[in-house]
């Protein structure tokens, strides 16, 4: 039990909660069941049971009768068990969901009990079941089950045993049950209702929990880690900003400035979130940032996902800066050793710098002299313990700048980093046409083709994207050549040049074709998601996606968001297969209608579930044992509420009302603001 389920303790046990219930006295006639019906309880005696099939495809097969018909039950694993306990000519309650087979209907490895009369006393009765795993089912523990361990364990719990954690204010404020009863009520609810009850108290609590935690270690962090102060306003940085800013910083752009500039000016070190869309201009800020920071005397790095990105940065931050004096230099995995002894030298002396790069600049090697200042570009790639490690590059961790690549809706963000700072750029560069886009049948390929000429016969650029090339997949890397081949015979040489980026190309040679067409030697690039972040080429005014079924959302918007960068008109054709399943359908309508980051996001994360999100997959933050954030929007941000506001009124958790956190956090270990988080 303990590794299937993860339940090692009495308390594991009571919060193992279960999935639904059913209603004892509910029983459907057999005859009822339709292709539609959800979960059912049906009752009948045992007429007839056979095993068959060798090996892997042996299954007991069992039929139960009702007055109305014949269902039969099916068991591919736990077979012998089931065989010892079932007895021909009996009465059995069979719990599951019913499939139909050729029109007769079947319930695969259903809970099943026997049934006497005396199980229907006329009250309504909801039984708890449990998710179970094949393993305990062959072991007796089925969904029913769990319930029978859990009514023994409630009988001689007190409510001394489960104390409320939430302090009485709280509970009156938003209306809650107390623990105790949630927890009773959860697996025994006396009614539908004390059930929504039930559980709401305890999605509060376990967003509220969780909130708690995270701002405690937002200010722990803020109390125990001084940062540099960075208190003028230097040369460097007016120098660049009166001369060679090529555009006029958007007001959004300019607050979340203003937003930096007092962080860094505080003694704190900063710890800041920046969300903007595709083509917001996050660069601009980071390297204003940066430039903030050299005039204090201050190095900085900037650390990107990938090698294009990173050079693609380097090229624009060096030509941007190239009349200041200061120095930028880049550091990835191809960086030559020569070139990569003079970086470290430089950046060790302190002579460089804003150092630019792969993550190759937290390696171990690289050491700064006095590093202040660090940005972390398309922060979804980077797992935290990344982030973590630039801390330690300096005296004092040094300010952190964190960007996203596409947004994350706000709950996301609420319960990945609640513990950063938060700031959004919400406005787009004036001048941006809306990107235009379709949704077309591959079948109308060769009219796109058309399209993408007339488009190249007025000077443009276009993007042809395939789907990622695993390393794995044979029959990726074959539709991509497959792909180049056809292009290439729509846009012959010399009249036309294309150049193609894949991951499986070495670091150089994706690098030289790349350049060709940044420097439009080449009017289409062929590719695959390499070039999916920050890749920018003002001249590309169209995008077209194949395969596009097979790409997430924010994966698209990305996508999409490699054209219209410069100020004409733009578009984005998604091609897709004739049958399309019907989230990948939604998907193309949502791109289709909307150019919008923020309401993607929100739909991305409504379509795939907070579980399957980019980046988040593996982060155990997500975790909720009840609560969803899609679906507790609310309930999270009530809990998110009431902890900011009890810990600005009580930092240390110590008044009297505030006991129960504090006895709670204790029993948990987690240290409240003056303890020293590891
Ligand atoms: P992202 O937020 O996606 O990283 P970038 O920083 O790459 O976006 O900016 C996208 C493009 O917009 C770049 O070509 C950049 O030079 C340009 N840009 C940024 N800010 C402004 C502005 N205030 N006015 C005009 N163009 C801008
Ligand atoms: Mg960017």
């Amino acid at each position: 039990m303990r590794k299937e389920i993860n339940v090692f303790t009495f308390k594991d046990l009571l919060e193992y909660y279960p999935l639904r219930h059913i209603d004892k006295t509910k029983i459907d006639p057999i005859s009822s069941l339709h292709a539609d019906t959800d979960f059912t309880q049906v009752a009948g005696k045992l007429i007839d049971m056979q095993l068959i099939g060798e090996k892997r495809s042996r299954r007991l097969i069992v039929h139960l009768q009702d007055n109305t018909g014949i269902v039969e039950l099916v068991w591919f694993q736990g077979i012998s068990w089931m065989e010892k306990i079932l007895v021909v000519g009996h009465h059995y309650l069979a719990y599951g969901k019913p499939s139909f087979f050729m029109g007769k209907p079947q319930m695969a490895h259903p809970d099943i009990e026997n049934h006497h009369s005396q199980n229907a006393t006329g009250k309504s009765y909801l039984e708890p079941i449990y998710p179970s795993t094949e393993k305990l089912k062959s072991k007796g523990l089925n969904g029913k089950a769990f319930g029978k361990l859990t009514q023994e364990l409630l009988k001689k719990i007190t409510e001394k045993e489960l104390p409320e954690n939430l302090p009485e204010y709280i509970i009156e404020k938003y209306k809650l049950i107390n623990r105790y009863d949630a927890i009773r009520q959860i697996h025994f609810p006396a009614s539908l209702q004390y059930y929504q009850m039930a559980v709401r108290r305890l999605k509060f609590e376990e967003l509220f929990m969780a909130q708690l935690s995270i701002q405690l270690i937002k200010l722990n962090r803020q109390h125990s880690s001084k940062g540099f102060v960075f208190e003028k306003v230097g040369t460097v940085f007016n120098d660049f900003y009166s001369k060679y800013l090529p555009f006029e910083l958007t007001n959004a752009q300019k607050n979340v400035l203003k937003e930096i500039r007092k962080d860094v000016g505080s003694g704190k070190q900063m710890n800041r979130l920046l969300q903007g869309d595709v083509g917001s201009g996050k660069t601009m800020v980071a390297l204003l940032s940066m430039l903030l920071a050299t005039d204090n005397g201050f190095q900085s790095v900037l650390m990107a996902p990938t090698e294009i990105l990173a050079q693609q940065h380097f090229q624009t931050i060096a030509s941007l800066t190239k009349e200041l004096s200061i120095r930028v230099e880049i550091l990835t995995g191809s960086t030559k050793s020569k070139q990569r002894k003079v970086v470290l030298k430089g950046c060790e002396e302190g002579d460089v710098s804003i150092l630019i790069g792969t993550h190759a600049v937290i390696e171990e090697n690289v050491v700064f002299k006095n590093l202040g200042f660090a940005v972390v570009d398309e922060q979804h790639k980077f797992g935290v313990a990344q982030r973590a490690k630039i801390w330690k590059k300096s005296v004092f961790p040094p300010h952190i700048l964190v960007m996203t690549a596409t947004p994350i809706p706000r709950t996301l963000a609420l319960t990945l980093y609640g513990d950063l700072d938060y700031s959004v750029i919400d406005e787009l560069p004036p001048g941006r046409k809306p990107i235009t886009t379709f949704h077309r049948n591959e079948s109308a390929r060769p009219k796109v083709m058309d399209f993408i000429k007339e488009e190249l016969s007025l000077g443009r650029q276009a993007y042809v994207i395939y789907p990622l090339i695993e390393e794995s997949s044979k029959l990726d890397y074959e539709n991509l050549m497959k792909g180049y081949e056809e292009v290439k015979s729509f846009f012959p040489e010399p009249k036309f040049w294309i150049s193609m980026v894949h991951g499986k190309q070495p670091a150089d040679q994706k690098e030289t074709n790349m350049q060709r067409f940044i420097k439009h030697d080449t009017q289409i690039l062929v590719g695959t998601t390499v070039i999916e972040v920050g890749v920018n080429v003002p001249n590309a005014s169209v995008m077209v996606i194949e395969s596009a079924e097979k790409f997430g959302l924010s994966q698209l918007h990305q996508l999409r968001g490699r054209v219209g960068r410069g100020a004409d008109k733009s578009y984005c054709i998604l091609l897709t297969g004739q049958k399309l399943s019907k989230e990948a359908k939604e998907r193309m309508n949502i791109m289709v209608e909307t150019n919008d980051g923020f309401k993607i996001a929100e739909k991305d994360l409504e379509i795939r579930g907070p579980g399957e999100m980019e980046g988040t997959r593996q982060s155990g933050a997500l975790l909720f044992k009840l609560a969803n954030i899609v679906e507790d929007k609310n309930i999270l941000e009530a809990a998110r509420g009431s902890v900011l506001e009890i810990l600005q009124n009580d930092v240390e958790l110590s008044s009297e009302k505030n006991l129960p956190l504090k006895l709670y956090l204790q029993s948990q270990k987690v240290k409240t603001r003056w303890g020293k988080i590891a």
